[in-house]
C-alpha cells in the first residue's frame, strides 16, 4: 500500500482559530492512525494577510498540542521547499506548462473592463465569471502584448461543457456543471500563484495522498480537479471536514468573539483536554469512549467515522473534558496550571507555603479550567462579609440558630486548629443539635465563609483561619 501522506497548510495570518486546529488534528490522526507521513506547508502567497511572527506562532500551538511534523520548514524534507514564497518559480514553470498545453491562457485585461463586468453582472443580478475575452487573441498578439511588458495573469482554461465529479470520503459524490465554473486566476499578475493553482501544485509534488480540510473547499475542489486532469496527475482523496457552530447555527469565527486557541490556552484549559474535545468535533469512535489521549486517538480513528452534519462547539462539554483532566493532574502540576492566576489576582505574600497547597488540595477536583480558581478562591483573600440575598434569606430558616450556637461552643473546645478537630466539631454539632444535612452544613458555611456553596467544608474552614472563624461566629 502506498505511503499515506496528509499535510496541514495554514496561511501565517497570526492566530489559530479552532476549525485550523481541528484541521490539523484531524490530517494528524489520518496520518499517523495509518502509519503515514504529516507534513506542515506555509501558504503565504497572499502578503497581504502575512502577520510577523506567524510561522512561529503555528509550531509553537503544534508542539503545545504534541502534534509532530514530520516534514517542513523547519524540519525539511525530500520535497521542500515547504513554505509557499519560496516555491514561486515553480508555480510558473508549471502555469506555462498549462498555456503551452492549451489548458490554460494569458488574461491582459484591465481592472477596468473587469470593474465594468461585474457591475454589468451586478444588474443581471447574476454571479460575475470572466467572459473568456483574452482567450480570442492570437498568438502575435499575445507575443506583442507580453514584449511592450502589459501586465497580464494566468486563467484555466475550463471546459464548458460536462460535469465534473469525485467522491468525498465524508460527504460522498460531489458534482459540478463544468459551464458554472469560472476560468479562474492561477498566477497572479505580480507573479504569485493563487490559493487555487499552488495548493493543486504542491499537493502533486509533495505527494499528498489525502487532503483533509473545512467544507469550505467542498465545491470549489472539482475546480481542482480539472487541474489533475489538465496535467495528466492522480488526484489525492478529499476528506472534508464539517462547520464547526454554535448553538443556533451561526459559524464559529474569531471576529464574533470566539476564542481561538491560545484564548483557551491562556484561560487554563489544558492542551490535551481541547485535542481531546476537537477530536469530537465531528469524529466519533464506535463505542461511547469520549476521553482519549493522542495515542488513542491515534489507534482509534476511522475516517469513515467523520460524520458531515455541523459539528456543534458546546463549551461546556468542553468544561467537562478539561474538569477530567485537570482531575488526573499531579498536585504540583495542577499549582503549576492556577498559580500565574492566582499570583496575577491576590497578594499571596502572607500565605504559607502549606496553606496554599492545602487549598489547592480542596480545589483541584472543583474547577473546570485554570482561571476558574480566582473566583472560586476569592472567599479566602476578601476579608469582608458577603453573603447573597439567597444566602441571607436561607439564614431565617427554623433551626439555623442552633446549629450556629452549638458550633461554636464546640468550635471553642477544639484544642488545636486542625481539619480534623473542626470535623469533629461539625459531627458534635450534628449530634447535639439534632440538625442535619443542609441543615447542618449551610449555617455553618454562610456563617463561615460567606458564600452557599464551595468544597469540602472542614477544609474551608480550617483554611479561612481560627481568628476569622471566630470573629464570624461571634
Ligand atoms: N491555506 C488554506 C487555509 O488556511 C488551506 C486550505 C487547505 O487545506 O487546502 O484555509
Amino acid at each position: 500500500m502506498k505511503e499515506v501522506r496528509t499535510r496541514f497548510a495554514p496561511s501565517p495570518t497570526g492566530f489559530m482559530h479552532i476549525g485550523n486546529l481541528r484541521s490539523a488534528l484531524f490530517e494528524y490522526l489520518v496520518a499517523k492512525s495509518q502509519n503515514g507521513t504529516f507534513i506542515l506547508r506555509i501558504e503565504d502567497t497572499d502578503q497581504k494577510r502575512e502577520v510577523e511572527g506567524a510561522v512561529k506562532f503555528i509550531y509553537d500551538t503544534l508542539k503545545i498540542c504534541d502534534i509532530h511534523v514530520d516534514e517542513g520548514p523547519l524540519e525539511g524534507g525530500e520535497y521542500g521547499p515547504y513554505t509557499q514564497s519560496e516555491r514561486v518559480d515553480l508555480y510558473k514553470k508549471y502555469a506555462q506548462e498549462l498555456v503551452d498545453k492549451g489548458e490554460a491562457y494569458y488574461c491582459f485585461c484591465s481592472e477596468e473592463r473587469l470593474e465594468k463586468l461585474r457591475e454589468e453582472a451586478d444588474i443581471r443580478k447574476v454571479a460575475f465569471m470572466y467572459d473568456g475575452h483574452c482567450l480570442k487573441l492570437t498568438k502575435e498578439e499575445i507575443e506583442e502584448k507580453l514584449k511592450a511588458g502589459e501586465p497580464y495573469v494566468i486563467r484555466q482554461k475550463m471546459p464548458k461543457e460536462g460535469v465534473t465529479s469525485y467522491e468525498d470520503m465524508v460527504y460522498g459524490k460531489i458534482s459540478v456543471e463544468n459551464k458554472l465554473l469560472e476560468d479562474q486566476i492561477l498566477l497572479k499578475s505580480d507573479g504569485y500563484p493563487t490559493y487555487n493553482f499552488a495548493n493543486v501544485i504542491d499537493d502533486h509534488l509533495m505527494g499528498i495522498t489525502h487532503v483533509v480540510r473545512g467544507n469550505e473547499y467542498l465545491s470549489s475542489t472539482p475546480k481542482y480537479l480539472l487541474l489533475y486532469k489538465a496535467f495528466g496527475w492522480e488526484s489525492p482523496e478529499y476528506i472534508h471536514l464539517p462547520h464547526i457552530i454554535k448553538e443556533g447555527g451561526k459559524k464559529i469565527s474569531k471576529r464574533d468573539g470566539d476564542s481561538t486557541f491560545m484564548d483557551l490556552y491562556n484561560m487554563g484549559y489544558l492542551p490535551k483536554a481541547i485535542i481531546n474535545y476537537l477530536a469530537l468535533l465531528g469524529w466519533s469512535p464506535a463505542d461511547n469512549q469520549e476521553i482519549f489521549s493522542m495515542e488513542e486517538l491515534i489507534q482509534k480513528f476511522d475516517v469513515k467515522r467523520i460524520n458531515n452534519s455541523p459539528a456543534v462547539y458546546d463549551i461546556k462539554k468542553l468544561n467537562w473534558v478539561n474538569a477530567h483532566y485537570i482531575k488526573e493532574l499531579s498536585p504540583e502540576e495542577f499549582k503549576e496550571l492556577v498559580m500565574p492566576f492566582l499570583e496575577k489576582e491576590y497578594d499571596l505574600s502572607s500565605k504559607s507555603e502549606e496553606w496554599l497547597n492545602e487549598l489547592l488540595t480542596i480545589y483541584q477536583s472543583h474547577i473546570s479550567c485554570g482561571n476558574e480558581i480566582v473566583d472560586e478562591v476569592r472567599l479566602f483573600f476578601n476579608n469582608e462579609y458577603n453573603p447573597d440575598e439567597e444566602a441571607l434569606e436561607f439564614m431565617k430558616t427554623e433551626g439555623v440558630d442552633k446549629t450556629i450556637e452549638v458550633f461554636r461552643e464546640e468550635l471553642n473546645n477544639i484544642n488545636e486548629w486542625t481539619v480534623e478537630n473542626i470535623q469533629e466539631a461539625i459531627n458534635n454539632t450534628k449530634e447535639k443539635s439534632g440538625n442535619k444535612g443542609k441543615l447542618l452544613f449551610m449555617p455553618i458555611r454562610i456563617k463561615t465563609s460567606g458564600v452557599m456553596h464551595g468544597p469540602e467544608l472542614a477544609s474551608t474552614i480550617h483554611l479561612l483561619g481560627e481568628e476569622l472563624v471566630k470573629e464570624r461566629l461571634k
